[in-house]
């Protein structure tokens, strides 16, 4: 879901259609339209991180997708902060979560992205893939 928020944000800006709304999207434009003119490290940086900023808007909605497929795949004993907290974990560095709730939301993505148990507190859902 995260990489889909980067391609859709992405395709807007390809279709002229990305529409400056707020300070976080008229910073991305101005970050697409310097990474396309100059590709370099130090702009796709630049561009990455306000790829993030503007991506601030999404993270609940894309938790709320993910307990809905958790819902639908009968995924057991996840509930929508848990979902919350697995599209948080992809967000390092974000300005909105304190550097606990930060660390407790990577905890919960390593835990799912490696479907092993990380410290007792952090339990795999669901079962492996065969
Ligand atoms: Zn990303």
């Amino acid at each position: 879901m995260h990489e889909l928020v980067h391609a859709y944000l992405l395709n807007l800006y390809l279709k002229d259609e990305l529409v400056s709304t707020s300070s976080d999207y008229e910073d991305l434009l101005n970050a697409f339209i310097t990474f396309y003119d100059n590709m370099v490290q130090d702009t796709f940086n630049t561009l990455d991180n306000e790829w993030h900023n503007a991506m601030n808007d999404f993270v609940d909605k894309i938790g709320e997708t993910i307990y809905a497929y958790a819902q639908e795949n009968n995924i057991e004993n996840v509930d929508l902060e848990y979902c919350k907290n697995l599209a948080w974990g992809t967000m390092h560095g974000n300005e909105i979560l304190s550097e606990s709730e930060q660390d407790n939301a990577e905890n919960i993505i390593i835990t799912e992205q490696n479907n092993t148990e990380y410290a007792p507190s952090y339990l795999v859902k669901g079962t492996p893939c065969e």
